[in-house]
């Protein structure tokens, strides 16, 4: 009961803790000594913080956390060392990220809600329905309790991808980058995180004129209004139209390109009418097609569209990439990663 109690200063910003330590009748400067251990040295303890006086940190110790997140479950991948991680919230939520390995990156994807608004159809996430946003604390710590896991130097690259839709819980997802790619933090370039988006264009617009202006995925996944909008019930509200004059105006300004995320179902998004009017698509923006093959949600046990959802077969996402190619279009295929345990993109839901 008395932790809960308890102020949280895991997740606050450098100013914000100023404005703490100076409602204590502190100097400003413990802000940014408590601030450097916490995100830089990742500690997770007062003890640790020398530069402070004991007396001081035992008063903080007594009425204050820092710590948002239990670490209560790692799974590991042996196929391809992709590793999930299970994390508890203080209400008993929970919450997953994924350590993903790859030749020159360690990218962790990170979650910024409790299970997701957004219904799409082919997500487990989505399935699993909506309970809350997450607190700045609590996407940190998903960040700073795997760097404790692995060391802080092996996380190379964030993209808010795993559970929820970070433009929806926005602040947070701001300032959260505020804290990742801070100088104190000594942490992560913002061109190394990525913020992929399901599409909100009033909040793409924002983002880019904050001062973050992180790499941008979109989750395309039909170049069809039509289609996208029975897969993708978000479409119903921000139209692909919409959208794709946001992200152009977003590649524009920030000098760099979109990633369209683009989940090969069979006989829904992958035939050539698709090739043609994704072609046309691209031809309107700085961009890049990131090609995912559809992981099984059958451990949702998924009802409707959901469950008559089948994956393109692996040679023929081959001959759509290519096609796409000829096309003058920059493709990759994702190679699908940690489905034995669940964490492949789309896949994540709590089941550890
Ligand atoms: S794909 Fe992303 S936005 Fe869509 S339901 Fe899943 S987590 Fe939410």
């Amino acid at each position: 009961m008395n932790k809960e109690k308890k102020t949280q200063l895991k997740g606050l910003t450098l100013s914000e803790l100023e404005e703490f330590f100076v409602s204590i009748e502190q100097p400003k400067f413990r802000a940014q000594q408590v601030f450097n251990w916490m995100y830089n040295h990742v500690s997770f303890d007062f003890s640790d913080m020398q530069n402070i006086s004991k007396e001081l940190r035992n008063i903080l110790a007594g009425s204050c956390s820092l710590k948002a997140l239990n670490l209560v479950g790692v799974q590991d991948s042996s196929s391809t060392g992709t590793k999930k991680y299970l994390f508890e919230t203080h209400d008993g939520r929970k919450i997953e990220s994924v350590l993903i390995p790859d030749e020159e990156r360690n990218t962790l994807c990170i979650s910024t809600q409790v299970g997701c608004p957004l219904d799409c159809k082919f997500c487990a996430t989505g399935l699993m329905g909506y309970k809350r946003n997450l607190s700045v604390g609590e996407v940190v710590d998903q960040y700073l309790l795997v760097a404790k896991d692995v060391g802080k130097d092996k996380i190379t690259n964030i993209v808010y991808m795993g559970m929820g839709e970070p433009l929806i819980n926005y602040d947070t997802t701001l300032k959260s980058i505020e804290i990742f790619t801070h100088e104190l933090t000594k942490g992560l370039s913002r061109t190394r995180i990525t913020v992929s988006t399901a599409g909100i264009p009033h909040k793409i617009k924002e983002l880019m004129e904050s001062k973050f202006r992180v790499k941008l995925a979109f989750s395309l996944h039909s170049p069809f209004e039509e289609i996208r909008s029975r897969i993708m019930p978000i479409n119903q509200k921000y139209s692909l139209q919409e959208n794709l004059a946001a992200l152009k105006i977003y590649a524009l300004k920030t000098r760099t390109r979109i990633t369209f995320e683009y989940t090969m179902l069979k006989d829904v998004n992958d035939r050539d009418a698709d090739v043609k009017e994704l072609s046309k698509l691209c031809s309107r923006l700085p961009c890049k097609i990131n090609i995912i093959p559809f992981n099984s949600i059958k451990h949702m046990s998924p009802g409707g569209i959901s469950a008559e959802l089948e994956p393109t077969p692996h040679y023929a996402i081959h001959q759509f990439a290519e096609k796409l190619r000829n096309n003058n279009i920059t493709v990759m295929i994702r190679e699908t990663q940690g489905d034995d345990i669940a964490a492949a993109c789309g896949q994540l839901a709590i089941k550890f």
